[in-house]
């Protein structure tokens, strides 16, 4: 590969008329990529569980000018089931007939206990959301991304996703499930028009960064809007072939 997707520039109109659903968007890097890609042209499904986060997304989104106007997706990915995210997918196929892009951005943390001492409600709690959640989502969604003519999944990764590290437990166990989940998706469409891949955002300024480590510096820490070159140019059209890959966006 030549381009450094850490480094990749990319024109306005990137994204332009890209129908892209971005998981987590009320918050943190989701809400970061939300604006930019309907910054790029991109039609923004924001997805996430709390409606007046969303909301507010919505207006900043709605502010961009010549951005398409987003739509916004409640749900709750500890409690939906396969009926709600195809109920999602329907609305999703009458509006716009295909999805170019899906990012499946959120994740929950848990606690930072050892393996000991992990409750196990908990693990499955951290399990579910993580990782269930994006397989059945992804698995519903499937006739739609194929509909596209180049649709791209993002799965997102974590550094403890690929080297364990003491007091991560569910967390980790998650990233490296979502590693997986996402090399076998992407070698049964190796010869389809779907890309499939996954990116470690590295430490950034978020709040899932503070609870992990509250004591931290976070003026050191790099913001979500300046790790977001990597998650463009898996969507765009630069990345088309691209399959089966885990990059770190730092
Ligand atoms: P964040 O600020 O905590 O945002 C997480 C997003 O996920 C929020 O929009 C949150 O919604 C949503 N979410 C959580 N549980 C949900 C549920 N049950 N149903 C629907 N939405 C739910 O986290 P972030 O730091 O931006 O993390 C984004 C991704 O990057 C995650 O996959 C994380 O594991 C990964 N990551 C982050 C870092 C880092 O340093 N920040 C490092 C490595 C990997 P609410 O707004 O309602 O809470």
């Amino acid at each position: 590969m030549t381009t450094d997707p850490r480094t990749y520039t990319y024109a306005n109109e990137a994204l332009r008329d890209r129908v892209i659903l971005i998981t987590g968007a009320s918050d943190g890097i989701g809400k970061a990529l939300a604006l930019e890609t309907a910054t790029l042209g991109a039609q923004v499904i924001l997805h996430g569980r709390n409606t007046a986060k969303l909301e507010k997304v919505y207006d900043e989104v709605d502010a961009i000018e010549g951005a398409p106007r987003p739509s916004i997706a409640v749900l709750d990915l500890a409690s939906a089931n396969a009926e709600s995210y195809t109920t999602l997918a329907n609305s999703i196929s009458d509006e716009f007939g295909r999805l170019d892009g899906l990012v499946h951005n959120a994740s929950i943390l848990g606690e930072r206990y050892s393996i000991a001492q992990y409750d196990a409600v908990l693990w499955q709690r951290v399990m579910h959301v993580n990782v269930t959640a994006a397989f059945a989502m992804t698995q519903v969604f499937l006739p739609l991304l194929l509909e596209s003519e180049d649709a791209s999944i993002i799965f997102t990764s974590s550094g403890v996703g690929r080297t364990g590290k003491a007091f991560w437990g569910a967390y980790a166990a998650s990233k490296f499930a979502i590693e997986g989940l996402s090399e076998v998706l992407a070698d049964e469409h190796r010869h389809s028009p779907l890309r499939v891949n996954c990116v470690n955002p590295g430490a950034t300024r978020t709040n899932m960064r503070l609870a992990a480590y509250p004591a931290e510096d976070r003026d050191a820490l790099k913001t979500p809007e300046e790790i977001l070159a990597t998650y463009v140019y898996l969507l765009g059209a630069d990345s088309k072939g691209v399959t089966g890959e885990s990059f770190d966006a730092q």
